[in-house]
């Protein structure tokens, strides 16, 4: 009569063990393995539950080094107690491990400031010490925070938007910040814009602007610095900023100076022609300077056309790659082409920098120039970089002179070369040859110095 039992016992074991099954896949779907904390859905699915209006992420500082010390095993336990404590500073809310060091969670709060604030304080109050194996480990955090319910087409994901406000926290060096889309700008259309820069060299949408470099000894125009401009057909004008970095990200930087250097060989012969001798300034982004197939081809170009050029390169260049940038720059001195340090001032400039690169002109980055009429502090340091170069024997132009004072100045501390709007803004050759062939610029400059 009870045969049947135990295929009903059977079946209702089956039964359990696929309910165990399906709970096991539901907790690991919305579970970090290592940690056992919530994951990255369940963040997103608590962020777009009601009443919670911001998310935020915290992340450990300097967590590959962190967790390189003291082991995987110990790392996924000090994410654990930090999660606790996280959660019972907010109120007992859940909190998820995103990936690697980053730990979030979402809370109610009524504008950016003080989810900000809130932030901070989470940051403050966890830094604590975490007790492993008896041993305590110091940690700091950054966090970053957006708001769940905006709409934002280019990042819909709040997580995603968090992520990228802790980035721009530790980019400008605060414990904490709001996600900001007017600083994050558009990559998507950025991305566009490098598949559409190598047509715009074959379609003459680039050009290059000339600015004048003035020589205080011999009061004259000596140089010139070629800088990148183009017009878009659709975006207008685009800044070199923009789509030079871009460029470099993306690897297109090379065909891009190599167009600059050739374009600058033939207009060098133009302004020579109409009777303008003068040393024309490329500038070289780092990555080329370890690039020894760039490094051939311009030394090619210059020897061929024997062109009077200068390399303008900044620091950041040299820290990358410095065994192979400094012998790149080495040959570039060796072949006649004279290398001035950009910029110089607005990186680390090491002296070490200074001592190990065989440079012949020193820039002094405009920031330094800019403020000159107004602060003593920026005078005293550009006076003290200028003696600084010239005990190393290098020559010094100073950028961004925009006003008769900043000139005189730079003219009584014994500066070399002064370039910035006063003495010419970047104009096409044509504008240039016009500018030079006019006797007002040098003598007005003279009169002004
Ligand atoms: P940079 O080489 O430091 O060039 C100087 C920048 O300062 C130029 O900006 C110039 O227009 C601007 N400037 C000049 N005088 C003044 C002044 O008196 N006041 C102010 N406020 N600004 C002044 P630009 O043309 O926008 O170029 C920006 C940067 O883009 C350049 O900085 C350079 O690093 C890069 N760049 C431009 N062309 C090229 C290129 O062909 N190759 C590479 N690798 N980088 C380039
Ligand atoms: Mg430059
Ligand atoms: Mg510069």
């Amino acid at each position: 009569m009870f045969a049947f039992l135990p295929r009903l016992f059977a079946g209702e074991s089956v039964r359990t063990h696929l309910r165990d099954r399906e709970a096991r896949l539901a907790h690991m779907a919305l579970h970090d393995q290592e940690t056992g904390l919530g994951n990255r859905l369940s963040l997103e699915r608590l962020a777009s539950g009601p009443g919670r209006t911001y998310v935020i992420l915290l992340c450990v500082d300097r967590f590959e080094v962190v967790r390189n010390a003291i082991g995987y095993d110990s790392m996924a336990r000090l994410l654990v107690t930090l999660g606790h404590r996280l959660s019972a500073l907010s109120g007992g809310a859940p909190v998820a491990r995103i990936g690697g060091g980053t730990l979030g969670l979402v809370f109610s709060s009524d504008s950016d400031e003080s989810a900000v604030a809130l932030a901070a304080r989470l940051c403050e109050a966890a830094h604590a010490p975490v007790i492993l194996n008896g041993a305590p480990v110091d940690i700091a955090l950054t966090a970053g925070v957006a708001r769940a319910g905006e709409l934002n087409q280019s990042v819909p994901s709040p997580v995603d938007r968090a992520s990228i406000a802790l980035d721009q926290a530790r980019a400008t060096r605060r414990r904490a910040a709001a996600f900001d889309a007017d600083r994050y700008g558009d990559p998507a259309g950025n991305l566009s814009l490098v598949s559409e820069i190598m047509a715009a060299m074959d379609n003459n949408e680039l050009v290059l602007a000339y600015q004048p470099k003035y020589d205080f000894r011999t009061e004259r125009i000596s140089g010139v610095e070629a800088l990148m401009r183009w017009t878009h057909p659709r975006r207008g004008c685009v800044s070199p900023d923009l789509f030079i970095g871009m460029a470099e990200e993306t690897g297109h930087i090379r065909p891009l100076t190599e167009w600059v250097i050739r374009r600058a060989i033939a207009d060098q012969k133009v302004l020579a022609a109409a009777g303008h001798a003068l040393t024309v300034s490329v500038n070289v982004s780092g990555r080329l300077l370890s690039d020894e197939s760039f490094a051939e081809f311009a030394l090619a170009e210059v020897a061929a056309s024997a062109a009077d050029l200068c390399f303008e390169i900044t620091e950041t260049a040299v820290m990358d790659n410095p065994e192979l940038a400094l012998h790149i720059i080495a040959r570039f001195a060796e072949a006649g082409i004279a290398v001035s340090l950009d910029d110089y001032g607005a990186g680390l400039s090491s002296l070490t920098y200074l001592k190990q690169i065989r440079a012949d002109e020193l820039k002094i980055d405009k920031s330094f120039i800019l403020g000159l009429d107004q602060s003593s502090r920026d005078a005293l340091l550009v006076k003290s970089t200028i003696d600084l170069a010239h005990s190393l024997g290098l020559k010094v132009t100073a950028e961004g002179v925009e006003t008769p004072t900043a000139l005189a100045l730079l003219r009584g501390m014994g500066c070399d070369l002064a370039q910035g709007y006063l003495i010419g803004r970047p104009v096409p050759l044509a504008a240039l040859t016009e500018q030079l062939a006019g006797p007002t610029v040098e003598t007005s400059l003279a009169r002004q110095a």
